[in-house]
């Protein structure tokens, strides 16, 4: 498949056409960003281990069963996906208390969460990408209650292979950020899943292996997620 013109530039990946309509390419780059886009860096080698990343991660979630967009990896920085209609709501699955839900009611950091909580947020950098609740989805027709539901349990379902995955190799999965799309009418996994869209700690140490390093100015970023790779037995160029 041919790669053509770009047609969106995110925070930290762009999206480029391809000669096939139902395709895309996703090209990551080693812009970081944070606090809705405030803080920005770039980090040597880090749209690299985030593209192997994801989609090493994609691979193990298409093999349990949850259909995802990634088709390819394609290069170093590059991999091709599927051309979906994405869903504006980003679904947010927590074990463990951290971030966000620590500074909204005040409960304690590193507080097993039992059952695990599901929250949806609006996908808007202008207001902070706000919280909101699957009436509001419905209402402004966000997704239909159908594809909420799909949404949902998709996403608990990554929990139950990911929380094995990063347990086995010794790493605790604090919490997570997914996006989803619609493909051909099924409600598909999209955007990405590396140390930048979820909380990874050492099981042991509880030291902080995800983008908490960059947002909390701790330093050795990318070198926290080599590590995650390396730990998931992940072979990284160079
Ligand atoms: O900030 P908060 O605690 O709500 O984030 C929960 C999880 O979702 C974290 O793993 C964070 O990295 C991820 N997230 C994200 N993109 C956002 C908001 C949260 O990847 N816009």
């Amino acid at each position: 498949m041919e790669k053509r013109e770009e047609l969106y530039a995110g925070k930290a990946k762009s999206v480029y056409k391809t000669d096939n309509p139902d395709y895309l390419v996703l090209e990551f780059r080693d812009d970081t960003s944070a606090f809705d886009g405030q803080k920005v860096e770039k980090l040597a080698r880090k749209g690299m281990v985030n593209n192997h990343f994801n989609v090493f991660i994609m691979n193990k979630l298409a093999e349990a069963g949850i259909p995802t967009h990634v088709e390819k990896l394609l290069s170093d920085n590059e991999c091709l996906v599927k051309n979906m209609k994405m869903i504006p709501v980003e679904c947010v699955v927590r074990n463990i208390a951290a971030g966000s839900l620590v500074r909204r009611l005040g409960v304690t950091e590193g507080q097993d969460l039992n059952p695990p909580t599901f929250e949806l947020f609006l996908k808007n950098d202008a207001l902070h990408d706000p919280m909101v609740n699957e009436s509001l989805v419905e209402t402004f027709g966000w997704a239909t209650p159908d594809q909420l539901a799909k949404m949902k349990a998709l996403t608990f379902k990554v929990n139950s292979v990911l929380k094995k995955l990063f347990l086995d190799a010794g790493m605790l999965l604090v919490d997570y950020k997914l996006e989803f799309g619609v493909f051909k009418g099924e409600v598909v996994l999209g955007d990405e899943f590396s140390p930048d869209g979820c909380r990874l700690w050492d099981a042991k140490t509880r030291e902080k292996l995800d983008k908490d390093r960059f947002r909390q100015g701790l330093g050795g970023v990318v070198e926290a997620y080599e590590e995650v790779a390396r730990r998931l037995g992940m072979r990284l160029p160079g």
